[in-house]
């Protein structure tokens, strides 16, 4: 999962036209803060880090694959906290700072990341991506 970018699996096919949807997806990302890295929540509702975009925040912050996202702005990630902390949108705009707490493997860091604007290159990705997983299906 591409820093929750992609729609969950049960999105249904997406029916506006695609110019509108294009133009809500744009609207959407103009303030979200990028980190560039993909998070997979583990089996203790922990989130691992794993692709790491070179040239991110992420990357600029010394996140690496492989080392478990325990805490965010002091709050620890449970499976119950989780889903709230990375639904609270004051963390992820661009420009503000989160505060991430890492282990990787006996050894525990923290730092401080400011997220950026998404990179427009990714927006128009990410534009790309929904319109070819869900407007342009083989349905019918
Ligand atoms: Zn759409």
């Amino acid at each position: 999962m591409s820093s929750f970018a992609a729609p969950p699996a049960d999105h249904p096919r997406c029916t506006r036209p695609v110019e509108e949807c294009a133009a809500r997806l744009k609207e959407t990302y103009r303030d979200r803060g990028w980190l560039g890295v993909e998070l997979d929540e583990n089996e203790n509702g922990a989130l691992r880090v794993g692709t790491v975009t070179p040239g991110s925040p992420a990357e600029k912050a010394g996140l690496k694959t492989g080392a478990i996202v325990v805490a965010l702005n002091g709050i620890p990630l449970t499976h119950d906290s989780t889903r709230g902390g990375m639904a609270r949108d004051d963390y992820w705009k661009a420009g503000a700072t989160l505060a991430i707490d890492l282990r990787r493997g006996p050894r525990s860091t923290s730092v401080r990341v400011t997220l950026q604007h998404y990179p427009d290159a990714l927006v128009a990705h990410i534009v790309e991506a929904h319109v070819r997983d869900y407007h342009q299906s083989a349905a019918n």
